[in-house]
This record gives C-alpha cells, structure tokens and sequence, in this order.
C-alpha cells in the first residue's frame, strides 16, 4: 500500500545518489547574468513557472554564478529595462552545490538545515587532457527528493 510505498522511498534515500534524480542542465530555465529585465524576459520568466532561476556568466550554460527567486522582480518596472546584474547583487542569494554522488539522505538533511531548498549539482570533470575541473550537471531540488519518497510525480499548481 502507500505507506510501506512511502516507507520503502524513505529507506532508499541511502541508496540513491543526486545523479539519479537531478534535473539535467540541458533542461534548465536559467538566464544570462547579462539579461535586461524588459517585458519580453519577464514574461519568459513568469511564464516558466519556475520560482527559482539560476543565472550563469559568459557562453557556457554551466558556469552559474547567481540564483534569482522570481519574488525579486516584485519592485521591477520592465519598462525600465533592469539589469538582471543590479537585482542579483541587491539580493545576492547564496548558491548551494552539491557533488552529484552525494546520497539522498544527506541531501535531505541539508535542505533540512534550511538556507535554500535548490542546489546546482556538481562533479569533477578528470577525463582528457586538461586539469580536472567542476562540471556542472544540473540541478536539484527538495521537490525531487519529496517524489523519491512518494514515489510519484508532484504536480504543479
Ligand atoms: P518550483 O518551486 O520552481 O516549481 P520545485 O522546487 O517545486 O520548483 O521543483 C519542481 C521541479 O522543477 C523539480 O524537478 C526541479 O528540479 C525542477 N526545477 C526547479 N527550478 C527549475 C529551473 N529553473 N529550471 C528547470 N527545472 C527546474
């Protein structure tokens, strides 16, 4: 039944790692942290449904140097064409990483601990030539640990 569905999710946390259940990168709603915030990103922004939208630096997609909570755009007139930049330093809301080998219970603990309930998940990239370097793989959230537990789909309002 659903309880001993639930109470076996909550045993697995141990088991599975943030690499099973991550919102791949490709698949991220994220901006440019050279955005301007004129009416045609807000309406992107709102009509993503997302309340949390990482922000990444230069052409990679994976060098995320910000996090904006779409409540930041409260006081913003798109008519005046905000920097994403003067918002995200007004806020400055703390990026939490995780390495994507991480188990799910650990993971839970930390969200527990509060600060954030989303974190960008991370490895150490030592294949090739170059030095190792942190690859970001996408991201995870207290929501993905939740359905792990239930073991079913939340759906959003
Ligand atoms: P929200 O509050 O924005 O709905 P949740 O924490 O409830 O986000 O997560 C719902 C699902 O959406 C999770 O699978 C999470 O990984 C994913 N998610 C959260 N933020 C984003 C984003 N900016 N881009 C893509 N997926 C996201």
């Amino acid at each position: 039944d659903r309880e001993l569905a639930m109470v076996q999710g909550a045993l697995e946390l141990r088991t599975k790692a943030v690499a099973e259940i991550l919102t791949p990168l490709a698949d991220c709603f994220l901006l440019r942290a050279d955005a301007l915030l004129d009416f045609a990103t807000v309406s992107e922004i709102l009509r993503s449904g997302y309340t949390r939208i990482p922000v990444y630096e230069g052409e990679a997609r994976g060098n995320i140097v910000d996090l904006l909570f779409v409540k930041d755009l409260a006081f913003v007139d798109p008519d005046d064409c905000t920097p994403l930049r003067t918002v995200t330093r007004f806020y400055r809301r703390p990026l939490h990483r995780v390495f994507h080998d991480t188990r799910l219970d650990t993971l839970l603990e930390e969200f527990k601990k509060g600060k954030s309930h989303l974190a960008i998940v991370q490895r150490v990239n030592n294949e090739g030539e170059g030095d190792p370097f942190y690859e970001v793989m996408g991201i995870v959230t207290l929501e993905d640990v939740i359905e792990e537990i239930i073991k079913s789909e939340i759906l959003d309002e």
